[in-house]
């Protein structure tokens, strides 16, 4: 059909009055007939299914029934009228009930005569259905039987003013009608072949007016399959055109650097995994294009050392690097291990943070601008302005999500050339997200803990269990070690949460008493130097306890810690749980991990305990946590750009995501720029959804 058509509002339509199209336009966002096609049913209701009254089922279902009304009555209530009709069929009886629109309703309903009703039921003392929708029998008949019926999005305003589904459907019924609607083709005819999808025309009449499950099923499949294409088309281009774009600085020699400590100087066997990925940094920094790459791996997993030898990379080829950490004890613990690794093979190391002296400070400019300080770690200090290097060729950042883009924009403006970057965190993505979501960017993964790895025991223990919680600290802390104790901090029960936090302090505290046990405390209300000072005794052993709201998460290593305990561990996101676990099995010996919780647990809360106490694996808990919670909510709204999908759905249309990232891949490697002649659709149809930003905005 004409496109133009198409774009026609909604008011044109019969039936859809001023304040109907309003309704329309505020509640869905539907402006046009196209629109329209757009909103697709959440799910269909099977109307080829009839019910007795005898096999009624306490559900709330939507179901069918044949029957008819023997008797109506006006029933008095407190709060107004209630219209109630006695409904029969051979198998029993019913109530039909009307709270509103009494008057027009009794006049016009026909005792005797057999109905079609349609709705949910409710049970109190027998079955009743609320506001059913009827039929005469004779008239039901006489229709066009529509086998599945689709359920729109709707709202309860919709609802209230009578837009109910049968008028959407009945809508788009007539945009099909009046149009003699047929939909140009948005994908290849060779890509429709291969995969045998039925035609856009088919398919967009399938989604509304099912023929079939069979037929639906095609509509469902050829419309995600669709939507995941362009998606994916999207991201591969995006990615394509950065390669192209941003100039990076090749790193084109493996030198003596990076040799001698490699042959000489590791403290320990690399993991395959490891080993890959340095690899895959070496390969991309080879290149003329910078890199920007994101190092996932799961607490323990060995990124640094990763980090490290890219470091080396940099300085082969006359290079320096720096990494910054989010706070300031990660970034002197950071200092720490490099500057160990690093006096190995004689490099250089500083470190700068908000409280490094004027007199450090001058000297690690001078140093930095003049060359002879190779690596540089600190916090957000190295963003300042006066942070100069000679020649910065790698950046490196520990736990993305704590930086924003304007401070990473800082970081590329600090050569000529933007540094390659690696971006490390321990913070699972899961993989059927990570292709959906960072389709455009690189992405390195650590799937292999070191082999000498005791893993983490992890228990579920109710709160009536303290006192045998306390004892088995008790022993860990005679056998020389340190202990956790975390307590949730949510901003909306703030105040509450301190007072829990507070009081747990007090309970340790009267159980471990001073002078055989030291106790310390750190929470958000401390200010940052105490903070600070309270860890740094943890750190050093000075204390045995720690007891804390989650400022402890990220990055802390103090391997002398072998317990985690965490209170209300049932008001915990399964990834933070994770990161809380990580804080232990550091070190050599046996760790542990104890959630408590109350009797009371909800499912979900339930399966992620259980997920906890099964598996270690942060890919695996990223998964179920997906599962759990849905994309959108995982990611944070920053990403629901891509994540605002119409039709398919990341996590369970998983598979197709594969396929369609399959072709897309493949057809962009035979057709980077959209040139070919068979490509043709393709291009098209990309730039209208470019132009529109939204895939369904253009569905012909
Ligand atoms: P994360 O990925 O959490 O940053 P780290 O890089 O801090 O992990 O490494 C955790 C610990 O494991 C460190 O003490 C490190 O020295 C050690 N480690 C890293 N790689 C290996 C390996 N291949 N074999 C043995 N120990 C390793
Ligand atoms: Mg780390």
């Amino acid at each position: 059909m004409n496109p133009g058509k198409l774009q026609t509002p909604i008011d044109y339509l019969k039936g859809v009055g001023p304040a109907r199209a309003d309704l329309l336009r505020k509640e869905l966002g539907i402006h046009t007939y196209q629109d329209l096609l757009n909103l697709f049913p959440n799910r269909y209701i099977d109307k080829t299914q009839y019910y007795k009254i005898s096999q009624l089922q306490q559900t709330s279902a939507d179901i069918q029934v044949i029957g008819k009304i023997i008797h109506v009555k006006t029933v008095e209530q407190k709060r107004g009228k209630r219209l109630v009709a006695t409904f029969i069929d051979d198998t029993g009886q019913m109530e039909l009930v009307w709270f509103k629109g009494h008057k027009w309703i009794r006049e016009n309903l026909k005792i005797n005569v057999p109905y079609v009703i349609f709705g949910k039921t409710k049970y109190y003392n027998g079955f009743s259905m609320p506001h059913p929708e009827m039929e005469l029998l004779s008239e039901h008949e006489k229709n066009e039987r529509i086998a599945m019926q689709p359920v729109y999005p709707s709202t309860e305003k919709l609802s209230n003013r009578g837009v109910t589904n049968r008028v959407i459907s009945k809508m788009i019924q007539q945009i099909f009608q009046d149009s003699n609607l047929s939909f140009l083709e948005t994908l290849p005819i060779d890509l429709i072949e291969s995969l045998k999808l039925i035609s856009k025309t088919n398919a967009v009449l399938n989604i509304h007016f099912p023929k079939s499950q069979e037929w639906l099923a095609k509509a469902q499949f050829r419309l995600k399959f669709e939507e995941l294409f362009y998606v994916q088309l999207q991201l591969l281009i995006k990615k394509l055109t950065r390669q192209h774009k941003i100039k990076g600085y090749p790193f084109t020699k493996v030198g003596t650097v990076f040799n001698s400590f490699y042959k000489d100087h590791l403290p320990f066997e690399l993991t395959g995994a490891q080993k890959r990925v340095i690899k895959e940094i070496r390969n991309d920094m080879g290149g003329s294009a910078q890199m920007n790459r994101l190092l996932q791996g799961d607490v323990g997993s060995g990124k640094t050392i990763v980090g490290f030898m890219a470091m080396l990379l940099a300085i082969d080829n006359d290079f320096q690097a720096c990494l910054m950490a989010p706070t300031a004890i990660l970034a002197s613990q950071h200092y720490q291990g490099i500057k160990e690794l690093a006096d190995k093979v004689d490099l250089k190391v500083a470190l700068l943070m908000g409280s490094s002296t004027t007199k450090q400070r001058r000297e690690i400019h001078q140093e930095l601008e003049e060359g002879t300080l190779h690596i540089l770690i600190g916090t957000h200090a190295i963003l300042e302005d006066k942070v100069v290097f000679k020649n910065l060729g790698l950046a490196i950042i520990d736990e993305q999500h704590r930086f924003g883009v304007a401070q990473r924009s800082k970081l590329w403006r600090k050569n000529t050339y933007p540094p390659h970057v690696l971006v490390m965190t321990a913070t699972p993505i899961p993989r059927t997200l990570a292709m959906s979501l960072y389709g455009d960017l690189d992405i390195s993964v650590i799937d292999e803990l070191p082999p000498d790895r005791k893993s983490i025991q992890t228990l579920h223990r109710y709160d009536s269990h303290r006192l045998q919680i306390f004892k088995f600290i008790k022993d860990e802390i005679a056998k020389g070690r340190q202990v956790y104790i975390v307590y949730p901090l949510i901003q909306e029960s703030e105040v509450l949460d301190y007072k829990d936090l507070m009081d747990g302090y007090e309970s340790v505290v009267r159980y471990f008493p001073t002078p055989e046990y030291q106790v310390s405390i750190v929470h958000g209300q401390m200010k940052p130097a105490d903070k600070e000072f309270e860890m740094q005794r943890f750190v050093n052993g000075a204390t045995q306890i720690m007891v804390a709201t989650t400022v402890i998460e990220v990055g802390v290593n103090v391997p002398n810690a072998s317990v985690m305990i965490i209170e209300s561990a049932e008001r915990f996101g399964l990834s933070q749980l994770h990161q809380l676990r990580g804080r232990v099995g550091r070190g050599a010996e046996q760790s542990f991990c104890i959630l408590m919780t109350s009797f009371k647990l909800s499912a979900d809360s339930k399966t992620r305990l259980e997920t906890m106490v099964r598996t270690n694996d942060g890919f695996e808990i990223a998964e179920v946590d997906l599962k759990l919670r849905g994309p959108g909510d995982m990611m944070g709204t920053q990403q629901s750009g891509v994540l605002n999908l119409k039709i398919a759905d990341v996590v369970r249309d998983n598979d197709i995501l594969k396929t369609a990232r399959y072709y897309a891949v493949a057809l962009l490697k035979e057709d980077p720029g959209l040139q070919l002649e068979k490509n043709s659709i393709v291009l098209y149809t990309y730039q209208q959804i470019s132009k529109f930003k939204n895939i369904w905005n253009y569905i012909s």
